[in-house]
């Protein structure tokens, strides 16, 4: 796999710990910067701080949920352009449907595979490159 284009910053919301530390290892390993929020408006609060370059947004998350924080930033002129990809606890094709409207770009269902995160986050941010 070659490297991520440099610079690259993810912020993930997630309020699992041992989630979080899952996808920021893996992610890190392939080259890219990781902010972590374990709140809907901690995540809100980073996003418009630091801009990152995509977000992971676990759904079940406290204070404010996933599909509110993604609302909230996609209604953000600031914010809009940035990708979210959803991540949810279901597997359901509502959940599916529901992401899209909540204005999520992506949507993986958990529990989700270190290497999909992975592959997931590829797709936005190299969308250039051939597939292998
Ligand atoms: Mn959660």
């Amino acid at each position: 796999m070659t490297s991520p284009r440099a610079g690259s910053t993810i912020l993930l919301v997630e309020d699992n710990e041992d989630n979080r530390t899952v996808y920021r290892v893996i992610l890190e390993h392939y080259g890219y910067r990781v902010l972590e929020a374990r709140d809907g408006e901690d995540g809100i609060r980073q996003a418009r701080e630091a801009r990152p370059d995509l977000i992971l947004m676990d759904i079940s998350i406290p204070i404010i949920d996933g599909w509110e924080a993604t609302r909230t930033l996609k209604d953000d002129p600031g914010t809009a352009h940035i990708p979210i990809v959803a991540l949810t606890a279901h597997a359901l094709a509502a959940d599916r449907t529901r992401a899209l409207e909540a204005g999520c770009d992506g949507y993986l269902a958990k529990p989700v595979e270190p290497r999909k995160v992975v592959a997931e986050v590829r797709r936005w941010l190299e969308p250039a490159e051939p597939p292998a």
